[in-house]
């Protein structure tokens, strides 16, 4: 008998805090919110969870589509930043991957390219919204904007101290025309990501998944993690919430995203349109053709 998953608050227990943000002080192998019963194979609970999980999603995610047809202007998008390894990909394709693709738009995010650095920051990502009734994946995001190229000072240090208050700026106005925003940081240790990279280089089927530049950046790690901490503390705003998931633990990174999904899409309570017909009048007519 397929299992009825509980809705629980997991957005109480992973949301950032609000003011300083210390990622030191939250274990990537925690499992908050974890109930008992997972104890006996919390593996293969967790994974059955995410499949019963997912049919929510599923109907959750038609509901809305639907609701745009009936001109329903609401939209959805979730945006996923981690380390090199942090499970973006993994978490696309076991969490996300629960839905119809064509209610989806994933879209990643790499370095921009020259035409994209003729505009502002965030043009490349207004372009990769969500429309009405989709929901979003951003596997990265504008973040990075704030990240990586704080890290390695890509822009001058005035320019990115006013991204912080740009991107709060355009996270309301998406959020005042309809887009719900859902921001979850997949938080892994340094040693998970050394175990990730191990394995990716040993596994000729992972290999292309690696490039060197990757052990530069892990050399950065205490530099991004600051990025990091300035983000989440800067752009937490009620509109557009910042979640920490500990995500040493594949099979709980899934679980608590799959939860904090659930929870908020169910919270929309996107509805299926009325009809602009009258259906039984349909179906007369339509007994009238056979
Ligand atoms: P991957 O996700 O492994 O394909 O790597 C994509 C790379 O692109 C990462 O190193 C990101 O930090 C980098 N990247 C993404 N967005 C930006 C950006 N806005 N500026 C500079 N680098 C970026
Ligand atoms: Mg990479």
């Amino acid at each position: 008998m397929p299992i009825e998953p509980e809705r629980r608050d997991m957005r109480k227990l992973l949301r950032a805090p609000t003011g300083a943000v210390d990622l030191a002080a939250i274990e990537p192998k925690s499992t908050p919110g974890l109930p008992d019963e997972a104890d006996d194979d919390p593996k293969s609970w967790a994974r059955e969870q995410v499949t019963a999980i997912g049919e929510h999603l599923s109907e959750l995610q038609e509901r809305l589509y639907a609701e745009s047809k009936g001109g329903g202007r609401r939209r959805f998008l979730l945006v996923l930043q981690a380390m090199d390894c942090g499970g973006k990909d993994g978490t696309v394709r076991k969490v996300a991957g629960t839905m119809n693709p064509q209610g989806l738009r994933v879209v990643a995010f790499g370095a921009p390219t020259q035409s994209e650095l003729k505009h502002p920051f965030l043009w490349r990502i207004r372009r990769a919204l969500p429309s009405a009734g989709l929901i979003g994946v951003f596997n990265r995001s504008h973040y990075e904007d704030v990240l990586i190229v704080k890290v390695h000072g890509l822009v001058p240090a005035n320019v990115l101290a006013a991204r912080y208050d740009e991107i709060n700026r355009f996270e309301a106005e998406q959020a005042r025309e309809g887009l719900t925003i859902l921001k979850v940081m997949l938080h892994i240790s340094r040693n998970e990501q050394a175990k990730r990279l191990a394995s990716r280089l040993a596994d000729p089927t992972k290999r292309w998944k690696y490039n060197p530049a990757d052990l530069a950046e892990r050399a950065r790690w205490d530099d991004y993690h600051a990025a990091y901490e300035t983000a989440l503390a800067r752009c937490n705003s009620d509109d557009a919430p910042w979640y920490v998931v500990p995500a040493d633990r594949k099979w709980y990174r899934d679980w608590a995203v799959a939860n904090l999904l659930w929870e908020t899409l169910d919270d929309l309570e996107p509805h299926y349109p009325k009809p602009d017909f009258d259906p039984s009048e349909e179906l007369r007519k339509l007994a009238a053709t056979t």
